[in-house]
């Protein structure tokens, strides 16, 4: 009895590789996310289940219309981050790191904007 008041009997969901998580709109871009695993290992561990897959923008860097760049809270911090480096490394704990939704975010740090080049062109060459 005790446990059914407690929820205790409720089974968590578990999602399948692909389904759709959520649908992000943070600035002019929009975000898909997907159940699945970051990494192989983990699809043959059956003690893990299919998680929320965010973009890795190292790999395939975006940028606003603005030119600030996508970033993940749990993204690797980069060279010109700034805050307590003895504390973490990655971009949730740099105070250049503005919340988006959930994980994301945007980089807001003006070494890491792209530089426009003509008024309405921003030139990738320029990013760091
Ligand atoms: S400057 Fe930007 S990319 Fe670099 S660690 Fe900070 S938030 Fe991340």
């Amino acid at each position: 009895m005790l446990d059914t008041i407690l929820g205790a009997h409720e089974k968590i969901p578990v999602y399948a590789e692909g389904e759709l998580y959520r649908i992000i709109r943070l600035h002019d871009h929009t975000f898909h996310l997907y159940y699945g695993y970051y990494e192989d290992c983990e699809r043959e561990n059956p003690a893990i289940d299919p998680m929320p897959i965010y973009p890795d923008f190292l790999k395939n860097p975006q940028h606003t219309s603005d030119g600030f760049p996508f970033v993940t809270k749990m993204q690797d911090a980069c060279q010109h981050y700034k805050g307590n480096k003895d504390r973490f490394s990655e971009c949730a704990e740099c105070e250049y790191y503005a919340h988006g939704d959930e994980l994301l975010g945007i980089c807001v740090c003006p070494q890491n904007r792209l530089k426009p080049t003509t008024e309405n062109h921003l030139d990738r060459e320029d990013l760091v």
